[in-house]
């Protein structure tokens, strides 16, 4: 069973997770991007983990523990990934509300409606080169590990693996949404930066709620 404080143990897991891949992230940004996305990624979690450390939180529901990192990271991140980030926190807030503490089937629930909000929010599709193809494959990879009645740390442990696949998978692509799209063919060849975030981000979930 996963409660709010297990989920605020997520999220320092997370951040402390982006503070060290920082200057990886930004290296990658700074390839195909303006190499501001660990700087992004980096003050968008840390600011959720101060926000969440506050005394008054620790009481709190999962759905008050989402929407405090949703709008902790959309006021951090003016990048592209602020609004993207924030909605998927409010749509996990939105799908476990009511609930005081979530199975591994709610959470698998949560951590879908947060593929289909950064979705829902960029319009991105898979082949975009964006952090959709790793979200994309990790919310099929945790929809078809719940339905085989797996643990949440099976059920992370494979949509990390998805992630890094699909992570991996966007060397070979060219942009059509974000910031490298105007550099065509050149983008072939590297990582996006918010695909490689996202397979982090992922591996951290596991970690915190392991
Ligand atoms: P910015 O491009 O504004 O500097 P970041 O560097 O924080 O923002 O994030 C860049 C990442 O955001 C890209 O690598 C890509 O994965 C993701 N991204 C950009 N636009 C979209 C979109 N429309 N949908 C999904 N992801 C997107
Ligand atoms: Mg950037
Ligand atoms: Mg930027």
């Amino acid at each position: 069973e996963i409660t709010a404080a297990n989920l605020i143990s997520m999220f320092a897991e997370i951040a402390k997770a982006m503070a060290e891949s920082k200057a990886h992230l930004c290296e990658l940004d700074g390839v195909i991007g303006d190499a501001d996305h660990g700087i992004a990624m980096d003050l968008g979690f840390s600011t959720v983990a101060t926000n969440l450390a506050a005394p008054d939180i620790t009481a709190a529901d999962p759905t008050t523990v989402f929407n405090t990192a949703a709008k902790s990271f959309l006021n951090a991140v003016g990048a592209s990934s602020g609004p993207l980030y924030a909605t998927a926190f409010m749509r996990a807030g939105a799908s476990v509300k009511g609930k005081t503490v979530l199975t591994a089937s709610d959470f698998a629930d949560a951590f879908i409606a947060m593929a289909k909000g950064i979705q829902d929010r960029g319009k991105a599709e898979i082949g975009d080169k964006t952090m959709i193809d790793a979200w994309v494959p990790a919310a099929e990879a945790v929809e078809s590990a719940k339905t085989q009645g797996a643990s949440l740390a099976e059920i992370l442990d494979k949509a990390g693996k998805a992630a890094e696949a699909g992570a991996e998978a966007t060397k070979a692509m060219i942009a059509s949404k974000g910031r490298s799209a105007r550099l065509g063919e050149r983008a072939i060849g590297h990582i996006d930066p918010g695909a490689a975030s996202t397979a982090i981000l992922i591996r951290a979930m596991g970690k915190g709620l392991g």
